[in-house]
C-alpha cells in the first residue's frame, strides 16, 4: 500500500479545520495531516465571540474541534505554533520554537487580522482589538477597572463588542466615520434606525468622526477628533475592518494582491499549495463571512479527493446577520439600488424600529434589510441566493402570505442549495439524511448535519424537506426530553439522577452522555439538580446563568438590582431607613416599588453587591431566579372592612415557608383576603382567596406575555391546609414542569381535573411523598445573600465575565 501523502495546514481556524474536515469525511487514508496554529487552542466559532464577551455563551461552549478530536483523527497539531517561512523549493514549512514539517500537499488558511487605522498613541494600554479568544479575555479583564468605553468603527462586529461592553456596566459610546452604523450592510434610513436601536440600549453613538489620536500616558484617557472635539474613556477596541493575512505566501513567492490570488479549485499558482478562508482572494474578492470560506473548503476538499462533482468555486453571495442581543438584523447583498431600473420596495414602522427593504433587478431579489423582524429571512436568503423569480405580490415576501402558504418550494432547490447557513449545510446532505440516514424529524436531521442547531432560522426549511422527500414530519421525541442532549423524559433523567446520585451538572454528562457536555443545556440541567438535590447540590459557576451566579438581576445596562425579600409585603420603618441608606451610600440609579410589594435598588454594580447585601441585613427576595418570588397580599381581615380571612398573615407563611425553592420558571403568588381580591390572586402561578369559611388555592394563573385566569384547585379551611395544598403543587410543578415552562402550562398539560385527582384526592397515593420532598427543600434553604461572606468562587463578584478556557479539552 503506498504510504499516504502529507498535508501540512497552516491555520486552524475556521477555514483551515473545516477543510481537514472535509477531506477526512471522503478520505480518511488519504493524508498524514499536520496542522500549524498561532492560538494555543483547538478550533473555535469564532462567530461567537460575541456571545463570549456578553456572557451568554462560556468559552469552553464555542470549541468546534476540541484537542481529543485531532488526536483521535491521527492529526498533529503544532498548536500556538506560528508558521514562520515556506521553503516550496524544499517543500518545508518551519514554525516558531524550531519546528519544521516537509510536505507533499500544503494549505494556507491564515484568516485575517484587525486593521488598526493609522492614529497616535494605538500602542498604548487599553486599546484593543476583537478578533481572538485571547482578546476577548484581555477586553474582560480590563473592563473590570473601567468605567467608559469607546468602539472605533460602527460596523456589524464593532456593534457586537459595543454590546459586550455594555454587559460590563461601562457607559459605551460607538465611533464611526461614515454617517450612518454598518455603511457596508445598510442604507441610511436602516442606518438611522439601528442607530435609534442601539442608543436605546445604551449606547451611545457618534457619527462621522475620524478618530486621529489616543490620549493619556501610559494608559488610554481618551480620544481626538479630527474636527478637534474629543471623547474621556478609560479603554477602547478597534474594529475598523480586517487585513489578509498573507504576507507568509507572498515572501514564498505565491502571487498576493490583497490575500493570496486562487483559482476556482482554491489552488495558487503553485499546484501543491492552496489557500481557503479570509486570507484567500477569488476572482478579485476576499471573503469575510464563514458561509463563503466553506464553500471554499469544500471545493479544495472535492479536488484533493478526486472527489469533484462540479464546476468548483464559483464565487459566494453575502449573507450578514447581526448577533446583538435584542436586535434582529439580516442584511444580504446589494441594499442600495445602483441601476435606474432597480424596484425598490420598502417598509418603515419607526415605532416599533422595524425596517424592511427589497431590491429587485430584472424580478429578482439582489439585496435586502430586514430589521427588527426577520420572520422572512430564511425564503429571501434562498430567493437571493438561487436568483430565483420572485411572486407578484412583494409584500408576501416581507410579510408571509395571508394563508399562510409556503412562498418557496424546496422541492424545486437545487441539492447544492444551502439551508443552513450557519453550519454550511445543503439541501443535499440534508436530503441524504433523510432518505440514507432514516432521518424522520427536524432534530433528527440535525443530529445528523448539524443544521438548524445553531440559530434556527432553517427549521422551516428542513420541516418542507421531510415533507416532501419522506412524506412525513414525524413528532420529534426530542420535544418530550428534558433536554435535547440527553434522550430521556423530565421522570427518566430524575429515575437516572436519583439512581446514579448525580449531584453536579459535569457529573450528568459523565455518567449519562460519555463525557460529551452540551453548554447549552448545563442552565437547565443545574435548575433540575438543584430541585432534586437542594443542599447537596454541587454548585459548578459554569452551569448557571449570570442572575444566578451573583443572586440579583442584571439590567439592560449590565448594572445589577437588588431586591430584598419582604414577606409578605410588610414592611418596618427600621427596615425602610435601612434600605434608603443603602440607596443612598451607594447611589443606585434608582428606588423602585415592584409590582410584587418590593423595593428594587436599582443601577448596582457587580462589584458592590456583597457589600450592599451585608449593609441591607436582609434575605434575598429571590427577585432574579427560577424560583418561588414573592406572596402579594392585601390588607385583609386585619385592617380591611371587607377582610373575610387574614391574608398578611397567610401570605407572611406562605412566602417564609416557600422562599427561594427553585422551580422550572419563576413563581408569583398571592393572598387576598376576600373574593374582591385585592391581591390579584387568581392571576398568579398559585394564589389564595379567602371566602366565608376558609380559602380558596388557585393554580396556572399569569399576567404576564400571556393572561390566564387560574384554576381552582381546592377550598380548605386552615392556613395549614393552604400550605399543604400549596406545597404539593409546587413540588409536582418542580418534578414535572418543562424548563422555563410557566405553571399554567403544566396546569394546561395535564389539566386540572386530573391534577385535583392526584394532589387533592390523593388517587395514586404520592401526596405524602410530594410533602415529604418539599419538606426537604424548606429545610435546605439557605439564602444565597450568605455568599457575601463565603464567595462560592473568589472572583464570583470581581470579574465582569467568565471565561474559562482550557485549550479546548
Ligand atoms: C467577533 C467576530 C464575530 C463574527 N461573526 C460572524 C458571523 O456572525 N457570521 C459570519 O459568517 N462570520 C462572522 N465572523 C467572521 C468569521 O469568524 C471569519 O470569516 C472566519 O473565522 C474566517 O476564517 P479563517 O479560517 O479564514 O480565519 P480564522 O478563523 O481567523 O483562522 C485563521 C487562523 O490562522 C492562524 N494563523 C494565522 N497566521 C498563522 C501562521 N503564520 N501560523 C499558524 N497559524 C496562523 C490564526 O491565529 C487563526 O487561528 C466573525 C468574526 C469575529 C472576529
Ligand atoms: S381583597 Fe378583600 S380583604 Fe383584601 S383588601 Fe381587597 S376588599 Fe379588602
Amino acid at each position: 500500500m503506498d504510504r499516504p501523502k502529507k498535508l501540512v495546514v497552516i491555520g486552524n481556524g475556521m477555514a483551515g479545520a473545516k477543510v481537514v474536515q472535509e477531506i477526512l469525511s471522503r478520505d480518511r487514508e488519504r493524508f498524514q495531516v499536520v496542522m500549524f496554529g498561532a492560538e494555543p487552542y483547538g478550533n473555535y466559532d469564532r462567530t461567537l465571540l460575541s456571545d463570549v464577551l456578553t456572557g451568554a455563551k462560556d468559552a469552553k461552549g464555542i470549541f468546534l474541534n476540541s484537542l481529543d478530536w485531532y488526536r483521535d483523527h491521527n492529526i498533529t497539531l503544532h498548536a500556538g505554533v506560528t508558521a514562520t517561512a515556506i521553503d516550496r523549493d524544499n517543500k518545508v514549512v518551519s514554525g516558531s520554537g524550531g519546528v519544521e514539517e516537509s510536505y507533499d500537499t500544503l494549505i494556507i488558511a491564515t484568516g485575517s487580522r484587525p486593521f488598526v487605522p493609522p492614529m497616535d498613541g494605538a500602542e498604548k494600554t487599553g486599546v484593543f482589538v476583537f478578533r481572538t479568544l485571547d482578546d476577548c479575555q484581555a477586553i474582560e479583564a480590563y473592563a473590570r477597572g473601567c468605567r467608559r468605553a469607546a468602539v472605533i468603527g460602527g460596523g456589524l462586529l464593532g456593534l457586537e463588542a459595543a454590546r459586550g461592553l455594555l454587559s460590563f456596566g461601562l457607559q459605551v459610546t460607538v465611533i464611526e466615520m461614515m454617517p450612518w452604523l454598518m455603511t457596508q450592510q445598510l442604507d441610511t434610513e436602516g442606518g438611522a434606525l439601528l442607530r435609534e436601536t442601539m442608543e436605546q440600549m445604551g449606547v451611545q453613538v457618534l457619527l462621522e468622526k475620524t478618530t486621529t489620536r489616543v490620549l493619556g500616558a501610559e494608559r488610554i484617557t481618551g480620544l481626538t477628533f479630527q474636527d478637534g472635539t474629543a471623547l474621556d474613556t478609560d479603554m477602547v477596541v478597534v474594529s475598523c475592518g480586517i487585513r489578509p493575512n498573507a504576507e507568509l505566501a507572498g515572501e514564498s513567492g505565491l502571487p498576493v494582491n490583497r490575500g493570496i490570488l486562487v483559482n476556482d479549485r482554491m489552488q495558487t499558482s503553485d499546484p501543491d499549495i492552496y489557500a481557503v478562508g479570509e486570507c484567500a482572494q477569488h476572482r478579485g474578492k476576499l471573503y469575510g463571512l464563514v458561509a463563503p470560506l466553506y464553500d471554499q473548503a469544500r471545493v479544495a476538499a472535492e479536488h484533493l479527493t478526486g472527489s469533484s462533482s462540479n464546476g468548483g468555486y464559483q464565487g459566494s453571495k453575502p449573507v450578514s446577520k447581526l448577533k446583538v442581543m435584542g436586535v434582529q438584523l439580516v442584511s444580504i447583498g446589494d441594499t442600495i439600488p445602483t441601476d435606474p431600473q432597480d424596484e425598490v420596495v420598502s417598509y418603515i414602522e419607526p415605532s416599533r424600529g422595524v425596517y424592511k427593504k427589497m431590491v429587485i433587478r430584472n424580478n429578482q431579489l439582489v439585496g435586502t434589510i430586514l430589521l427588527g423582524e426577520t420572520d422572512t429571512a430564511g425564503v429571501l436568503t434562498q430567493m437571493f441566493l438561487l436568483g430565483a423569480e420572485l411572486p407578484e405580490r412583494r409584500a408576501d415576501l416581507l410579510f408571509g402570505t395571508s394563508t399562510g402558504a409556503p412562498i418557496l418550494s424546496v422541492f424545486d432547490l437545487p441539492d447544492h442549495a444551502q439551508i443552513c447557513h450557519c453550519h454550511g449545510v445543503s439541501k443535499g446532505q440534508i436530503k441524504e439524511a433523510i432518505e440514507f440516514g432514516k432521518c424522520r424529524s427536524v432534530s433528527q436531521v440535525g443530529v445528523h448535519t448539524r443544521a438548524g442547531t445553531s440559530c434556527g432560522g432553517c427549521k422551516k426549511l428542513i420541516e418542507q424537506l421531510l415533507e416532501v422527500y419522506a412524506g412525513e414530519v414525524a413528532e420529534d421525541p426530542a420535544e418530550h426530553w428534558y433536554v435535547p442532549s440527553l434522550p430521556m423524559t423530565k421522570p427518566e433523567l430524575v429515575a437516572a439522577i436519583k439512581a446514579k446520585e448525580l449531584k453536579s451538572v459535569s457529573a450528568v454528562f459523565r455518567e449519562l452522555n460519555g463525557g460529551q457536555e452540551e453548554p447549552g443545556h448545563k442552565t437547565a440541567l443545574a435548575s433540575l439538580l438543584k430541585t432534586i438535590w437542594d443542599g447537596e447540590y454541587e454548585d459548578e459557576r459554569d452551569a448557571r446563568f449570570i442572575n444566578d451566579r451573583v443572586h440579583a438581576n442584571i439590567q439592560k445596562d449590565g448594572t445589577f438590582s437588588v431586591v430584598p425579600r419582604i414577606d409578605g409585603g410588610v414592611t418596618s420603618p427600621a427596615q425602610l431607613r435601612r434600605i434608603a441608606d443603602v440607596a443612598e451610600k451607594y447611589k443606585v440609579a434608582a428606588v423602585k416599588l415592584t409590582g410584587g410589594q418590593r423595593i428594587a435598588l436599582a443601577g448596582a454594580r457587580k462589584e458592590q453587591l456583597p457589600d450592599i447585601w451585608k449593609d441591607l441585613g436582609m434575605p434575598s427576595g429571590h427577585a432574579y431566579a427560577k424560583a418561588v418570588r414573592s406572596c402579594k397580599t392585601c390588607v385583609g381581615s386585619d385592617f380591611c372592612r371587607f377582610g373575610l380571612g387574614d391574608s398578611i398573615t397567610l401570605g407572611i407563611k406562605i412566602e417564609q415557608r416557600f422562599k427561594g425553592i427553585e422551580t422550572p420558571h419563576k413563581m408569583k403568588l398571592a393572598a387576598s383576603g376576600c373574593p374582591r381580591n385585592c391581591a390579584e390572586a387568581t392571576v398568579k402561578d398559585l394564589g389564595v382567596v379567602a371566602i366565608e369559611g376558609g380559602w380558596q388555592v388557585y393554580v396556572g394563573g399569569g399576567a404576564g406575555i400571556r393572561v390566564r385566569a387560574a384554576d381552582l384547585l381546592c377550598t380548605v379551611t386552615t392556613h395549614e391546609e393552604v400550605l399543604k395544598y400549596m406545597g404539593r403543587f409546587i413540588q409536582y410543578y418542580r418534578e414535572h414542569g418543562k424548563y422555563l415552562e410557566r405553571a399554567y402550562g403544566l396546569v394546561e398539560r395535564i389539566g386540572i381535573e386530573r391534577l385535583r385527582e392526584l394532589l387533592v384526592k390523593d388517587v395514586e397515593g404520592i401526596g405524602a411523598r410530594l410533602d415529604a420532598e418539599i419538606e426537604r427543600a424548606v429545610e435546605a434553604y439557605k439564602d444565597p445573600w450568605t455568599e457575601a461572606d463565603e464567595p462560592v468562587h473568589p472572583a464570583q463578584f470581581s470579574e465582569p465575565v467568565r471565561l474559562e478556557v482550557n485549550n479546548g479539552d
